[in-house]
């Protein structure tokens, strides 16, 4: 439990009261420097209370004030891409596919794809490095515009999911209440890949999990106007469309590919990391979950696929560990740094590697 809980990233439970003395001495590795802590500190020991063996304790658990209404949302969002899909399928099938089309799609899944793995992953979720606030709201607003929720409730589950991974608490786990044999594998995968949306039982509070972001400003500024920039994010490829083809029908083709479709890749391919990246794949490191490397799935989801690296040092920008590990984001980040846009960015030395190594 000691190791355990000094690896996750997880603020301690509001009502904890003061850092125990042994977790004040302890050496905040992934903070070496000691300057600038936040008053909750990602990486260091976690009180056990927070860890309760048995499970999230009330606290932790957000469940939303409108529970249909939430599902009904999700379910749109969910279901409406799918079905536009065919719409797409057809002009891929009648070749009315236009070159800008594409150029559009890219256009906006590279930044909004980057925008939640470097912004609401590796910095807002796990401070894997520090920048300006100008650049942190940048990040947020691209990480929104994936339309996976408010930022602030990502961050949430997601700390939630590394706090209890693949046990009970995790909010999207597809090794935990899923019955057994081949139709287990299956229910387990279908609910941490979508289901999980729909159930609100393990959810993270934002209070408990994300009070760092609830009294930042910026990031809590772009968690309320969530509708904004998701609608910013069709509004986009719409006008661009326009602006390329110079008719109607060509922002409204540009709004199915950079919008709809762009939406359905990207969620499903974060969706792959929490149920193929627990489940099938590579273990490089030892780590007390399921999680695993899926070589494929890296490219597309820029680099979050090297999941079991990521488990095993959830604090290190750079999920990427070794030459043939291709890490787009990685990449983005230590670009950021080279030019001083960001800074304390968080490494694993080959010595820490070669401590977990399987
Ligand atoms: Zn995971
Ligand atoms: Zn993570």
């Amino acid at each position: 439990m000691g190791t355990y809980a000094a690896e996750i990233a997880v603020p301690p439970p509001a009502d904890a009261g003061e850092r125990p003395a042994d977790a004040a001495d302890q050496p905040d590795e992934q903070h070496a420097d000691g300057a600038e802590q936040p008053a909750i500190a990602l990486g260091a020991a976690v009180p056990a209370a927070g860890l309760s063996a048995d499970g999230p304790s009330p606290n932790e658990i957000r469940v939303p004030v409108l529970k249909n209404l939430d599902r009904a949302i999700t379910g749109l969002i969910t279901a409406v891409p799918p079905l536009l899909l065919v719409l797409a399928g057809s002009q891929l099938w009648n070749r009315e596919l236009h070159w800008r089309d594409v150029l559009i799609f890219a256009l906006l899944y590279v930044p909004t794809g980057l925008g939640v793995t470097v912004g609401l992953h590796r910095l807002l979720t796990h401070r894997s490095f520090k920048t300006y606030a100008w650049l942190r709201g940048l990040l947020a607003v691209l990480g929104t515009m994936a339309v996976e929720g408010p930022v602030i409730s990502w961050v949430a589950d997601h700390r939630k999911h590394h706090a209890y991974s693949d046990r009970f608490g995790d909010p999207h786990s597809p090794h935990v209440d899923h019955g057994g044999g081949w139709r287990g594998a299956l229910r387990g995968l279908a609910h941490a890949h979508v289901g999980w949306l729909f159930d609100h039982s393990q959810r993270g509070a934002r209070e408990r999990f994300a009070p760092d972001l609830l009294a930042d400003p910026v990031v809590a500024f772009v968690d309320r106007t969530f509708l904004l920039w998701s609608l910013l994010g069709l509004a986009i490829p719409f006008g661009l469309g326009v602006l390329i083809g110079g008719t109607i029908g060509a922002g409204l083709d540009a709004l199915l590919w950079g919008g709809v479709v762009r939406i359905f890749v990207l969620h499903h391919v974060t969706y792959s990391i929490n149920s193929l990246c627990h489940f099938f794949g590579r273990r490089r490191f030892a780590t007390s979950d399921h999680s695993r490397n899926l070589l494929w799935l890296a490219p597309l989801s820029f680099g979050e696929a090297w999941h079991n690296n990521h488990h095993a040092f959830p604090t290190s920008a750079f999920h990427g560990m070794g030459p043939a590990e291709v890490d787009p984001s990685g990449i983005v980040i230590a670009t950021l740094e080279r030019v001083g846009l960001v800074w304390d960015v968080q490494r694993i030395g080959a010595e820490r590697q070669a401590a977990k190594a399987l």
